[in-house]
């Protein structure tokens, strides 16, 4: 028995299908297909071999079919460009700039020849644009042409999308040192420990104020507010002026004036001479001074204090500082405090090693003990307040907890925003939470959940502080970095010294007065996260999912007799997310017919029988007949057996 293979992404199928008589054309001389957009249809410029009076060959010509891709052919070559000179400092934003999350700079002194990174993130991304798709990476194809040169990793702080990617990426540029603080570092090696098979990290730990020379180029740390603890912007010298990296941040203020420590920060940095500016964006898109984490925390102490039934707090689990203030608080007033969600665990783990949270043995009890106290004396610390699906308070919420039952007495608080792309997840929750009469909290009705990251109020005030030459919005979607250079334009920043980066642009600034953006980037298009396989975006992939999740499969399975071409029995048909097959008896009558004629037409008088060029041809024929019926383009997959 002779199984044909169903036809991959990379062959490319027959454009003009010939017919009976002569020897099949050989598969490898196809023409390549152009590589379009997904959903996009060929148009018909391709009139050979057309038949005149076949309704499906005509469809056949204008239809793109999802697994018929080929590869890009037109594909131009990776641009590097020649390293910096001597009198310049380069930088590379290789991710970050055009989304939330996957950050990474690259900044190339020109006096050293060093390259040093700054953060190495990675960005969870929605089901619907890539389906199976874990997280994408930033493209370090830049960073491995010039690995020896690449003499360090900064790591800024402790979030995802500032570290996640360190296990994927650090042994494809070489592995160099990473410098980074005492939390960020542990949590480094947390996820390190996830990853065996990963090359073992050397972490250089740092402190804010200190000084460290990486290559031979010398960086200075300085502390910044944000959402974690430990978090530090950079400033990194050059014989042309310093080059100023801000990190996550917001300002630590009362009613809009910047806190001592901010003011001593600050002002620290403006003695230098600074030639650039590069800082974070993310929520520039509002204006004024953000809300400061004390007064969050002055709400959920009164909360703590006052709520006479269970208190459940939904939260991020990077939130040290305010996990900490909530448990502290619950333990001055003889609560117990109940932690639910792995990541919660963890991190209350790291922060008691790192001496962050001091508190007695008994004030974490199990979920199980619950029962054993008054529920005003409970306070339960949980995941999930995002609406994720498998998270703690999720499971709490539709009834699928062990140990925990909501009912109308319990108080719950989402001590968190709700991040972009979340909404419909985050209204799931709250509905679900409502239906079990609870009294619930949100960002919206009280001072529930600060921002980590500066509104633009906040972000004018660095800008004039740092007073560098050239400033650049970073960490964000082109709309906060929009409204970020918009903010300090106004506030009377040079328009002609502002920049606005995209991934893979690369920027130099020479002799600390010119800036000059190359026409060409370096390579930036994602890498992605695909269960266990990292690698370039692999669109063919991607499309096959996109096709398979719009318009399903349609398989058919026939034997096919190799020695006269006839069918040995009515082909089967199977069919996923397509249409339902029990109501389309008609339609599947007239595929089963017209599978029939295609397979015994393409093998009339062909010796020997070349399956291949019959499957390609029977895809083609099946994919117009079903598009021209149903309007909807399944992935046609033949299946022939040639007995
Ligand atoms: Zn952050």
């Amino acid at each position: 028995m002779n199984t044909a293979p169903a036809p991959g992404p990379a062959r490319n199928p027959s454009p003009a299908p010939r017919r009976g008589g002569g020897a099949p054309r050989a598969t490898t001389n196809r023409p390549p297909r152009r590589f379009d957009r997904p959903g996009e249809r060929r148009r018909p410029t391709d009139r050979r071999g057309g038949r005149p009076g076949s309704a499906t060959r005509q469809i056949q010509r204008i239809l793109r079919r999802p697994n018929a891709l080929s590869t890009r052919t037109t594909r131009t070559a990776d641009y590097y460009p020649e390293p910096v000179a001597a009198n310049a400092v380069r930088i590379i934003p290789l991710g970050g700039a055009e989304e939330v999350g996957r950050n990474m700079l690259a900044m190339e002194v020109g006096a050293t020849g060093d390259i040093i990174v700054f953060d190495v993130g990675f960005q969870f991304v929605s089901e619907d644009s890539s389906p199976g798709v874990d997280y994408i990476l930033p493209n370090t194809k830049y960073l491995e042409k010039n690995a020896a040169r690449v003499k360090g990793v900064v790591i800024t702080h402790g979030h995802l999308d500032h570290i996640g990617g360190i296990p994927f990426v650090m042994s494809r540029f070489g592995t160099p040192p990473i410098y980074t603080q005492n939390l960020t570092s542990i949590m480094i090696q947390r996820r390190q420990e996830e990853y065996p098979d990963v090359p073992k990290l050397e972490i250089i730990e740092v402190e804010t104020g200190q000084t460290v020379t990486i290559g031979s180029t010398k960086v200075t740390f300085f502390p910044v507010t944000h959402s974690i603890p430990f978090s530090m912007g950079a400033s990194i010298e050059t014989p042309q002026g310093n080059v100023v990296i801000s990190g996550d941040l917001k300002l630590d203020h009362d009613d809009g004036i910047p806190s001592e420590r901010e003011q001593k920060t600050w002002g620290g940095l403006s003695k230098n001479k600074n030639i650039f500016f590069i800082a974070d964006s993310t929520n520039a898109e509002k204006d004024g001074f953000s809300i400061p984490e004390k007064r969050v925390n002055q709400t959920l102490e009164e909360i703590i204090k006052t709520v006479s039934g269970r208190l459940i707090i939904g939260t991020f689990a990077s939130q040290f500082e305010r996990m900490i203030r909530i448990i502290e608080v619950a333990e001055k007033l003889g609560k117990k405090i109940v932690t639910e969600g792995r990541s919660i665990k963890t991190n209350l783990e790291i922060a008691e090693k790192t001496g962050l949270l001091k508190i007695e043995k008994s004030t974490v009890i199990p979920a199980q003990d619950i029962g054993n106290y008054p529920p005003d004396k409970i306070v339960i610390l949980t995941t999930g307040a995002q609406g994720e699906e498998f998270a703690a308070l999720m499971r709490i919420a539709t009834h699928q907890h062990k140990h925990i039952t909501l009912n109308e007495r319990d108080t719950i608080v989402l001590s968190s925003s709700v991040i972009p792309g979340n909404e419909i997840a985050v209204q799931k929750l709250k509905d679900n939470l409502y239906r079990h009469g609870v009294t619930l909290i949100h960002y919206r009705s009280s001072d529930v959940h600060s921002t980590g990251h500066g509104n633009t109020g906040e972000l004018v005030w660095m800008n004039k502080q740092v007073g560098a030459k050239f400033f650049m919005p970073y960490y964000g979607y082109y709309s906060m970095l929009a409204c970020h250079a918009k903010a300090v334009e106004q506030s009377g920043f040079p328009r002609e010294n502002i920049i606005m980066p995209d991934n893979g642009k690369i920027i130099d600034i020479v002799d600390g007065e010119t800036l000059h953006a190359h026409k060409e980037k370096v390579p930036s298009a994602p890498m992605i996260v695909d269960g266990f396989t990292i690698g370039d975006i692999q669109e063919v992939v991607i499309r096959d999912r996109q096709s398979l999740a719009k318009d399903g499969m349609f398989v058919i399975i026939a034997s096919v007799n190799l020695k006269t071409g006839k069918l040995r029995k009515s082909p089967d048909i199977i069919s996923r997310g397509f249409i339902y097959l029990r109501e389309s008896q008609d339609l599947l009558n007239q595929a089963r017919l017209l599978i029939k004629k295609t397979i015994e037409d393409s093998t009339q008088g062909m010796n020997p029988i070349d399956l291949d060029y019959v499957k390609n041809n029977l895809t083609d024929v099946i994919a117009g007949f079903l598009f021209q019926r149903t309007n909807k383009a399944p992935m046609v997959i033949p299946v022939l057996i040639g007995m």
